[in-house]
């Protein structure tokens, strides 16, 4: 099964991935990682990589492909995997699609986690993070014992900037802009599965098996 999923920051993409990965044995290929991992090895591909991820830009179309090019035909053609961060642009798009035609595949699924802004603003918006440990917590959802104080060390909580109001919709709004060509690429496909992610963990990761044991 080869799987890819998408949806807005703060839609709960990751922990879903998580257990979709595990419950059906896929690799996680994850370009993010990937890019991690070959800066770690000094590689050339993860250096220039790296360049772009400092100065805040997108990792370039050619530098992407050539990493996910790299893992799908030198691990010994990768069969089951959930492909996360990748494709960005309809041009990565077609080059997975090459890709997969060279080794007589296609993506089976793409499955996009709906959300509303408003909700998502409600779940980014209400997080506070501990100053010193780290531990995050939720003003409605998982509020600490004490009001601004971290339960497990006592630091005091405060909201990171990627959290604030006008930050989270800047990425919603830059994640809709980018997103919208793709989804409409892969609507146009029939490959794209919308799952309501508005409901909890349990109720979403339902509906996303629900959408894969009928791909079988
Ligand atoms: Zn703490």
């Amino acid at each position: 099964m080869k799987l890819l999923m998408m949806g807005p920051p703060g839609a709960g993409k990751g922990t879903q991935a998580k257990k979709i990965v595990g419950d059906y044995h896929l690799s996680n290929i994850s370009t993010g990682e990937m890019f991690r991992d070959s800066y770690r090895k000094k590689e050339s591909l993860g250096l220039l990589a790296m360049e772009f991820i400092r100065d805040g830009h997108l990792v370039s179309d050619e530098i992407t492909i050539e990493i996910v090019r790299r893992r799908l035909f030198e691990s010994n053609k990768e069969k089951n995997f959930l492909l996360d961060g990748f494709p960005r642009t309809i041009f990565q798009a077609e080059a997975l699609a090459d890709m997969l035609d060279v080794m007589q595949s296609s993506l089976d699924a793409v499955i996009q986690i709906v959300v509303s802004d408003d909700v998502i603003l409600t779940r980014m918006v209400g997080r506070r993070s501990c100053s010193i440990c780290g531990a995050t917590y939720h003003l409605d959802f998982k509020p600490p014992k004490v009001e601004n104080v971290c339960d497990s060390c006592g630091g005091v909580l405060y909201q990171r900037e990627d959290d604030k109001r006008e930050s989270v919709k800047n990425r919603l709004d830059i994640y809709k802009i980018k997103t919208q060509p793709l989804i409409e690429y892969y609507k146009s496909r029939g490959l794209l599965y919308e799952v309501d992610g508005e409901k909890s963990f349990e109720g979403v990761y339902q509906e996303i098996k629900a959408v894969l044991e009928g791909l079988a």
